[in-house]
């Protein structure tokens, strides 16, 4: 990776992402647990309905809600989303194995899919099954 892009990549929890993201933000901006139920919208001002219960209005709503967004439901309805022809399947473990303490990463690649371990940090390791395929289906079958 270094010599192709001029960095090295870590792999990090998302947990341990989110925590640095947010630090140093002030404590009280942002709000966990709080779900976004729907979303409306005039020419002013967006609402938004958490599930319980609360709403918020402000000028600007930005939709980073995921895959299963709540906003892009409400705005464009269920269709708006379709399947990608890749799949992958991932895990984050602790396990006591050579690489884990490493900074190496390993990935085996071919024409149907990859697979890869990628050491996460106090002794956990990342690991990825991916398949290519507009048939995604469970990685035992
Ligand atoms: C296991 C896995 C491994 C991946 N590995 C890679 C990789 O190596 N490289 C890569 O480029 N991409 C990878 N991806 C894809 C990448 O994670 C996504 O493309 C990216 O996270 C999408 O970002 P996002 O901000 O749109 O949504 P997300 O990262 O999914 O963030 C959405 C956020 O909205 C919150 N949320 C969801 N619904 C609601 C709601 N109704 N109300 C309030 N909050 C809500 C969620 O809790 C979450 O915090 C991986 C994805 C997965 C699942």
């Amino acid at each position: 990776m270094r010599a192709w892009y001029g960095f090295q990549t870590r792999t990090i929890p998302r947990r341990a992402l989110m925590e640095r993201l947010a630090d140093g933000l002030p404590d009280d901006l942002i709000r966990h647990g709080k779900g976004c139920q729907s979303v409306t919208q005039d020419d002013d001002r967006a609402t938004v309905t958490f599930t319980d219960g609360s709403t918020d209005i402000g000028d600007l709503l930005i939709g980073a809600d995921g895959h299963h967004s709540a906003v892009r439901r409400c705005l464009w309805g269920d269709d708006a989303v379709q399947p990608a022809a890749f799949g992958t399947w991932q895990g984050l473990s602790p396990i006591d194995i050579d690489i884990t303490h490493s900074n190496r990463s390993l990935m085996i690649t071919g024409r149907e899919g990859a697979c890869g371990l990628m050491p996460a940090g106090d002794g956990s390791q990342a690991a990825m099954l991916a398949r290519y395929s507009n048939r995604l289906s469970t990685p035992a079958e």
